[in-house]
């Protein structure tokens, strides 16, 4: 069953075209790639699926609704979640506050932080917060401060603001850029765990041992354009992809 649908979806950015043109079909329970050289325009197709920006034209609907217009906010409550290329954590409040805080949001649509300590069954709350972290392997440092932690463990905790959310498609944008190889490795685990549960998840990554580890499709983006998709066997030795890649 197609969980995501996006039907010619195009994006300039003044006078450069990011998008041209893209479709893609996502099924449910899938690992869906997004590879493609640097500038390609795989991060801007996320953000069209998020509601941070609104292509130009073309559709995407998400079992049946349609994302284009939507807040992000409404499509985090309809179960797509995100991980940032560049992750996204309150620096300065600690990990366990952290993942409180999405728990909440995703039980209460939007609430203020200053009604935090009125909220009814934070306890509750409390507890699915501590598994996420039990999950994730961060439960010893519940009460540092987010900022302090390695970059790797930063880009964990954000993963683990978004499971804790329940989606039904979590978008991962290079989730283990800049981290070690024992990291990643750490990560691809955790990612097929994840799987296990049944959660969509598209994934852009630069990293091929990541990808042809996880996904079961692949769709090749360049300048803009789906050049290629299939799955991974087939994918690795198509000469487009190579040629992409390799500066053609
Ligand atoms: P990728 O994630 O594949 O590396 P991006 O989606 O980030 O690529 O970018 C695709 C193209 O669009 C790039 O040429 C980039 O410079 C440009 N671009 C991305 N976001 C913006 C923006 N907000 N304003 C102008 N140009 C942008
Ligand atoms: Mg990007």
């Amino acid at each position: 069953m197609e969980i995501l649908n996006v039907s010619n979806v195009n994006k300039r950015f003044g006078g450069l075209k990011a998008l041209d043109e893209v479709n893609l079909s996502v099924e449910q329970g899938h690992v869906h790639a997004i590879i493609g050289p640097n500038g390609a325009g795989k991060s801007t197709l996320l953000n069209c699926f998020v509601g941070r920006l609104i292509p130009d034209s073309g559709s995407v609907t998400f079992l049946g609704k349609d994302l284009i217009g939507a807040k992000p906010h409404e499509i985090n409550q309809i179960g797509v979640s995100r991980v940032f290329q560049t992750p996204e954590i309150f620096g300065d409040l600690t990990l366990l506050d952290n993942i409180m805080i999405p728990t909440l949001a995703k039980r209460d649509g939007a609430f203020s932080l200053n009604a935090w300590a009125r909220v009814d069954g934070l306890g509750e709350i409390r507890d699915k917060a501590l598994h996420m972290l039990e999950d994730v392997g961060l439960a010893e440092k519940k009460g540092m401060i987010a900022d302090s932690l390695s970059r790797g463990d930063k880009r964990r905790l954000e993963l683990a603001m978004c499971l804790v959310q329940d989606p039904k498609l979590l978008l991962l944008d290079e989730p283990t850029a800049g981290m070690s190889r024992a990291d990643t490795n750490n990560t691809i685990d955790l990612l097929k765990r994840i799987g296990e549960r049944g959660i969509t998840k598209i994934v852009i990554e630069h990293d091929m041992h990541v990808v042809f580890s996880l996904a079961s499709k692949i769709s090749v983006l360049a300048q803009g354009t789906v050049i290629a998709e299939g799955k991974p066997e087939d994918i690795k030795g198509d000469p487009r992809v190579q040629e992409a890649y390799l500066g053609g």
